[in-house]
């Protein structure tokens, strides 16, 4: 176990050139392998953006919005952190510029600086400090921050300065700087160039932080003479100087790649921690059957509206490819745009996938598309997995097409239709603010027995995350069930609907709450395994096609 001696360790993790280099991804890797050497590791992303958090941005600005346990909206790379590690993320894990500013402000306000004039250092910076401090604590050995942005953006600067000072406060055996960069490969000059990276450090330098390792992103293998020349001009030492070259197959191959240039080592002996042997059995095991599934590998229709971004549905596609893990299956995704699905009809788009998923959203763009798309599963009896809109499409579509209610929607698209099956929750009528208002986070859900639910979860009480407005509108239970809907977890003491399905159907489950978000490659969501067994049925059964050809899993 852990050989702590002396406070909580910390790494920060800055990321230069180009943005999108992975950084969420490097820190979780990292994390997870000083949890894997038997250290308690927490993480936690600085973001330079004034929203004060993500909560209110489209997924095409930034990619999926991330719900953690406490009901906070967070940074997409919560996702990763939390897959990786299994270790759960609160509030104190992601941090904004406008949450940072926001709060020094209300104080402001309050008085809590009277006399003094309030500015960016020390006042943010102080500010910055505390939310890095705030994961200092006798049960975390190491703290991992991560700081959004590139190496030279105006915004991230006071939060390079909080780290610089943070640094210097904590002493240099209790803290460490990486830097992601990148190293690009110049096609007409047929060479790999480090300028860059150098010129990133550089930036760097000129305000204080020296890098400690160097991650390099590649797309090629870099030689012992790319990193000398990185090692001279950064100041960095050689055999700190780490490729992360482009995984082949899937992202979880990253661990095991920074494991085998033992940057995990380095962390620990600069920390003065003690090098625990390192446990990958587990991972590895979970890598080898994702890159050779033994079952083969199926097709999964995703229909969504923001499919373009691949980031949207970052945790849908992860949770499908931790449901085909768990299977010994590959999953192979068909990403369906609804608006297609109006203009082209379901069958076009959806013919052959052994699976179909309605995905979560906001807004009446290309409901009708994902409505179809329900209809199409339902009367084909192809597997169907829905997902808070999900959920309330399968809703509207039983409705109107199997109880006779022409017209039913939810009261998001049409607020004068004559049968509200979905409407707005109580609560939320009287909530005049966007940011942080929906019901959020983790709810308790009763699961009846002999459903379809329950055998997947194996177990009556279940806690899932929400994010949601609108609700199943109860004054249409009965006329569904009547009908053949059966509802089949619900929110105790609430009464809320939170899972439907149909009896009468090989797998039709839908939820109103968001499991992607706990889904992990080492522990597959109980209804991710279940659809995509359900999926691996239909295929066997020759209903979409089994194919032989290698999946992409993971790679998103
Ligand atoms: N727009 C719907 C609501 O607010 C669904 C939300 C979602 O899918 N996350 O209830």
């Amino acid at each position: 176990m852990a050989t702590r001696n002396g406070p909580t360790r910390h790494i920060f993790i800055t990321g230069g050139v180009v943005s999108s280099l992975g950084k969420g991804l490097t820190s979780a890797a990292l994390a997870l392998l000083l949890r894997q050497r038997g250290y308690r590791v927490k993480l936690q992303k600085l973001d330079p953006y004034l929203n004060v958090d993500p909560g209110t941005m489209s997924p095409y600005q930034h990619g999926e919005v991330y719900v953690t346990a406490d009901g906070a909206e967070t940074d997409l790379d919560l996702g990763h952190y939390e897959r990786f590690t299994g270790i759960p993320c609160t509030r104190n894990s992601n941090y904004t510029s406008g949450g940072i500013y926001r709060s020094v402000i209300t104080r402001e306000r309050e008085g809590g600086y009277l006399g003094k004039t309030v500015q960016v250092i020390p006042h943010i910076t102080d500010e910055i400090k505390a939310a890095i401090r705030s994961l200092d604590a006798d049960d975390v050995d190491i703290a991992i921050t991560e700081i959004g942005g590139t190496a030279g953006d105006i915004e991230s600067l006071p939060f390079l300065e909080a780290i610089r000072q943070y640094r210097h406060e904590i002493g240099r055996r209790n803290g460490l700087f990486i830097h992601l960069t990148l190293v690009p490969y110049i096609k007409a000059a047929g060479e790999m160039k480090t300028k860059p990276s150098q010129q990133s450090v550089g930036i760097l330098r000129t305000i204080g932080i020296v890098p400690d390792i160097l991650i390099c992103r590649c797309e090629r293998p870099m030689t012992a003479e790319h990193k000398a020349k990185l090692s001279l001009f950064c100041d960095v030492d050689e055999n700190k100087v780490i490729e992360e070259k482009d995984v082949e197959h899937s992202i979880y191959e990253v661990p095991i790649e920074l494991a085998r240039q033992d940057v995990d080592v380095y962390i620990l002996e600069m920390l003065n921690l003690h090098v625990n042997p390192l446990d990958l059995g587990e991972w590895k095991r979970m890598v080898d059957t994702l890159l050779a599934p033994p079952a083969g590998t199926v097709e999964i229709g995703v229909v969504g509206k923001y499919i373009s971004l691949r980031d949207s549905y970052k945790s849908i596609y992860e949770a499908l490819t931790h449901g085909g893990i768990v299977n010994g299956a590959g999953v192979r995704i068909r990403m369906v745009e609804s608006e297609d699905v109006e203009k082209s009809g379901a069958a076009a788009l959806l013919d052959g996938v052994a699976g179909i998923l309605v995905p979560g959203g906001f807004g009446d763009r290309g409901i009708e598309g994902k409505i179809q798309a329900n209809q199409y599963a339902r009367g084909n009896r192809i597997p169907f997995f829905g997902i808070c809109l999900g959920m309330q499409c399968a809703t509207i579509e039983f409705a109107r097409n199997v109880c006779g209610m022409a017209g039913a929607n939810s009261t998001e698209f049409a607020p004068d239709t004559p049968y509200p099956v979905i409407d707005m929750m109580i609560e939320q009528k009287k909530v005049t603010e966007k940011g942080g208002t929906m019901r959020l986070g983790a709810y308790a859900c009763a699961v009846a027995d002999g459903t379809a639910a329950r055998q997947a979860y194996g177990q009556a009480e279940i806690s899932e995350r929400h994010r949601h407005r609108y609700e199943f509108n109860n004054r249409f239970r009965e006329k569904l069930q009547r009908g053949g809907l059966r509802f089949s977890g619900v929110c105790p003491g609430r009464d809320l609907v939170e899972i439907i399905e149909l009896a009468d159907h090989p797998w039709f489950v839908a939820c109103q709450f968001h499991p992607e978000f706990q889904s992990t490659p080492l522990r597959a969501h109980p209804l991710f395994r279940g659809f995509v067994e359900a999926a691996l049925r239909a295929a066997a059964r020759g209903e979409g096609r089994k194919t032989k050809r290698a999946a992409r899993p993971g790679k998103a």
